[in-house]
């Protein structure tokens, strides 16, 4: 797995999360509207974790409330293709021949 998952897996996302929680509500950092804590949102990357030197701790000034959509529209390009391979793969499997 990339180290992106790695990492977040080890508290610092639940932590940013809690922390960004009680900014809220604050302007989605993707597509500016507000998020409120009603809302399907995630801890958001300014900069994106492969791209941030590991020797460095990530600033907590470069994580930012999102929607859950709009992260996902950003960072979610292997998840789509991997749907999109695999709707391909289906509708091969659906035809009679
Ligand atoms: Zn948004």
């Amino acid at each position: 797995m990339s180290r992106h998952h790695t990492r977040w897996r080890n508290g610092a996302g639940a932590k940013a999360r809690a922390r960004l929680a009680r900014t809220l509500p604050a302007p989605c950092c993707r597509c500016g509207k507000p998020v409120t804590a009603e809302m399907r949102w995630e801890a958001d990357h300014i900069v994106a974790l492969d791209q941030w030197p590991e020797s460095k701790p990530y600033p907590d000034s470069l994580i930012r409330a999102a929607h859950k959509s709009c992260n996902r529209a950003h960072g979610g390009r292997i998840g789509a293709a991997k749907t999109n391979a695999k709707k391909k793969a289906d509708k091969k499997g659906a035809m009679p021949w």
